[in-house]
Order: C-alpha cells, then structure tokens, then sequence
C-alpha cells in the first residue's frame, strides 16, 4: 500500500490518542484508535473499546475478538489483513453504550479511517456501528449478511460476535454470513481488477441483483439481494424503529482470555 495512506493513518491514529473530545477520556486507560494494513481491502467496525482493549490497546482482543478472529479466518482471512476499529476509540464506563453525543464526537475518526483505506466490504459488527454507519436503513436483524450499497461504499451488517458467545444461536448465523462475505469479496475483487473503462463503480449492482428506481430508494441508499432468489430490500423510508435484540452481556464478561 502507498505510504502516503500509512502516514495519513498514523496521523489519525495520533490525533486520537491524545483526543479529549468527549468524556470518554477522562476513565479510560488508552485510547484505541484501530489496527490492521492502511491498504487493508476489509474492514471491519465494531462498537468501543472493552476493558481488555482499553488496557491493551488494540480493538477486539477479549473472546468476541476470538470469534471474530475464527470468522475471519473460515473463509480464508487473516486477521492482521484487516483493518479493525471502533466507532468510538475510547471505552464507555462499566462497558455502557456509546452515547450519542460521544459517537458523534469521534465521528470524524472514523470517516477519516474510512476514507484514507477506501476498503472494498466494511464489516459492520452490531447494531450500534449499524446506527453509526448506515442510519435509517433498518435493524440489525433484518440486514444481517447482506450488502448494503451506500453511496460508493460496500457494507456488510453482522451481528456482533460478542452476542453470538452468549447466544448460541447466533454464532451460526454468523457463520453463514461470513460465508456470504466471502462471496462479496471475490465479486468486490473482480470489479477492481477490471480494466478502468470497463469496470463498473460499486453503486452499480451485479446483473442479477433488482436495482431499485431512483424514485423509490432512499438517497444514495439501496440494497442488493446477497442470493439471486431472495428479493432486494426496498428502502423508501426508513424502517420502523425495531425492538432492540437482547443485549450482550458487558464486554467485562467478554474478555475471559
Ligand atoms: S471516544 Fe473519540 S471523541 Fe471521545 S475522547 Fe475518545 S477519541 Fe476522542
């Protein structure tokens, strides 16, 4: 990867390290501003540092980060060749939720990320880095596994590997999504490999996947089927507020090893 990307990350990454933006600062040990390649083609977004990343410095450490790990390397990924971060960088107290005022706060960082790695697929790990990234476009239970097209970018909804360690479950699901990623990135590679005059930007959809008509869609929002046979969302509203899922438990919990 270009240096000049590395340098821009590493400027980031300084930024939040010294960041007193928001409260979140004044308890926490370290900030963790992400790891991974700055020409990482995967990213993949959770939603804060836990106490094991707040004292180690590095997002999903603890036994989510071991799912993810898992995940990753079931359908032939290397952990340390992707970029992965938070929406916030610094830990809420006793493992709370981000608050609005503090994801908007570190905002910024996170578009920064995103915009000097332009990855192919960000992996959006829970409902928390949905409502972040893709507000207005639903629950995570309607669009977990498939690929949500904003904009030039690619996104991935998942259920947060933390929830599948507590619900059982889950942890299938989010396996067979993962198998669908797999899926999604070959296509993403394909597409970056074909000649420039040819090649077809992002927000286009494959030949098989309904686009929706500008008319219907929801600005520079649409939804592609991950499977041929299953139909494309619609999106010419936001969807009704859904019932938050069951809470995992605190990252606390989590961090067994
Ligand atoms: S959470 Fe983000 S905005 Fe808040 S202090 Fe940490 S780096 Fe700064």
């Amino acid at each position: 990867m270009q240096s000049g990307a590395a340098d821009a990350l590493a400027v980031v990454h300084e930024h939040i390290l010294v960041c007193t933006d928001c409260p979140l600062h004044l308890r926490r040990i370290q900030a963790v501003p992400g790891t991974g390649p700055a020409g990482a083609r995967i990213m993949a977004v959770g939603e804060g540092p836990g106490e094991t990343e707040d004292r180690l410095g590095r997002p999903f450490v603890g036994a989510a980060g071991n799912v993810l790990t898992k995940l990753l390397e079931s359908i032939g990924l290397r952990r340390e060749d992707i970029y992965i971060t938070n929406v916030v960088k610094c830990r809420p107290p006793g493992n709370r939720d981000p608050e609005p005022a503090e994801m908007e706060a570190c905002s910024h960082f996170l578009d920064a990320q995103i915009e000097i790695i332009r990855p192919d697929v960000i992996l959006i790990l829970g409902r928390h880095a949905l409502a972040r990234l893709l507000p207005g476009a639903g629950g995570i239970s309607g669009l977990h596994g498939r690929r949500v097209v904003r904009g030039d970018r690619l996104y991935v909804p998942l259920y947060h590997p933390a929830a599948a360690l507590y619900q059982g479950s889950l942890m299938r699901t989010l396996e067979d999504d993962m198998g669908k990623v797999r899926g999604y990135l070959d296509e993403a590679e394909a597409r970056r490999r074909q000649p420039a005059q040819v090649a077809a930007p992002v927000r286009d959809a494959p030949a098989s996947a309904p686009v929706v008509p500008p008319s219907l869609a929801e600005p520079l929002l649409r939804l592609v089927s991950p499977e041929p046979d299953e139909p494309a969302l619609r999106l010419g509203s936001p969807d009704p507020v859904e019932p938050a899922p069951p809470e995992p438990p605190g990252r606390d919990q989590l961090s067994l090893f």
